[in-house]
């Protein structure tokens, strides 16, 4: 972690998003605030369509590609409307009225999905585990052969939940990201498509990143205006309109970032890493237990409570006190939440190992 000044040290962000980002490509983005580059402007006053805008487009859509290893099969557009908005456009642009489209509930983020999906045709919600407030990932399930995609939500923010096995299955999966896209690597030829709001795991909020095989679109027979049709910010390289230049920009700092460290599949090993610190103290701290179940357990949104709910107000306290931000839990599960994304360094995590540990020996 870097000191930014002399008086304000940062923090440790465990924010579950906006989230933390990388103290380096904060530090790039700020200067490109003031003068891009030396062009004696600002990035926020340049135009979308100027030279040096379009090669940040182009340097942030060849990163996705690059990163994920995509084929030709796939386009990559930057569109607005958070991944909220992609809770529609899918079916709007995928799924035709009377053809069935299968989700499975995972959390509130799927429960959002498969309610907007329901406004274009068939939803079947495979499995769910609303029952016990989402605490795993439902597996075993039977994926009817001919729907037209299979919707997952990869990484469950608010619970903690990771799928870390996809269903056996043929169908495209349509995959909600957000949360934990290049954390890991994936296995593209299974997808459909995939999208995830910026503001978790690459960038700031403003921009959504959506990643499309081509013969998913084209399909439906009703009429899609034209700012909601996948194919408008396909053909037009995401500047149908303008788009959301800064929030862009600093997606692709965070790209640059990530193939320095090696790419997915160093990020995975350096997430296993940490996720492995503080999950090993959650299971031999005397005071707090992990809230999802062990072999579900996300690598990006560590959820535990302690024991003795009247210590909580505590700990979070202490935490804040020792420069540990953004811990308290979501009020549907309580507790604590460290969000550990692939910006928060080891060394993050082992300050609120070391936490844990000094607050069990005071209180056992
Ligand atoms: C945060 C989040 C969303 C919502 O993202 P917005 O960009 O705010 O619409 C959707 N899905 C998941 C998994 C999330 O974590």
């Amino acid at each position: 972690m870097s000191t930014m000044t002399a008086n304000n040290v940062k923090k440790y962000n465990f924010s579950a998003g906006p989230a933390i980002l990388p103290a380096e490509v904060i530090e790039e983005a700020a200067k490109a605030v003031a003068n891009y580059q030396g062009t004696g402007l600002s990035l926020l006053e340049m135009s979308h369509r100027g030279k040096e805008f379009v090669a940040v487009l182009d340097e942030a859509v060849a990163l996705v590609k690059e990163l994920l290893n995509l084929s030709d099969d796939y386009e990559v557009v930057f569109l607005t409307g958070g991944a909220s908005s992609q809770f529609f456009m899918v079916p709007l642009n995928m799924l035709d009225a009377g053809e069935t489209a299968c989700y499975v509930d995972t959390g509130a983020w799927s429960t959002k999905a498969i309610k907007e999906a329901k406004h274009y045709g068939e939803v079947k919600t495979l499995a769910s585990s609303k029952d016990s407030n989402f605490n795993f990932i439902p597996k075993s399930i039977e994926i009817p052969s001919d729907a037209k995609y299979l919707h997952l939500t990869s990484n469950n923010t608010i619970y903690g939940t990771q799928y870390h096995d996809l269903p056996d299955t043929n169908v495209p999966i349509v995959c909600d990201m957000s949360s934990d896209i290049f954390s890991r690597p994936i296995s593209i030829e299974k997808y459909g498509m995939i999208y995830a709001g910026a503001q978790k795991n690459m960038g700031p909020a403003g921009t959504t990143l959506a990643i499309i095989r081509k013969d998913m679109l084209g399909k439906v027979s009703r009429a899609i205006p034209t700012m909601l049709n996948y194919q408008t910010h396909i053909d037009k390289g995401s500047s149908f309109n303008t788009p959301p230049v800064y929030p862009i920009y600093v997606c692709m700092l965070t790209l640059r970032w990530l193939k320095a460290q090696g790419g997915v599949k160093a990020m995975q090993a350096h997430n296993e890493e940490k996720a492995a610190l503080l999950y090993n103290e959650i299971d031999a701290n005397p005071l707090f237990e992990g809230a999802a179940k062990k072999e579900d357990r996300s690598l990006m949104n560590v959820t535990f409570t302690m024991k003795d709910d009247s210590l909580t107000g505590e700990f979070l306290q202490l935490a804040e006190d020792a420069g540990c931000v953004g811990l308290k839990g979501h009020r549907s599960v309580g507790g604590f939440r460290a969000s550990i994304y692939n910006a928060m360094t080891k060394e993050g995590i082992q300050v609120l190992v070391n936490l844990m540990q000094s607050f069990a020996k005071k209180h056992t």
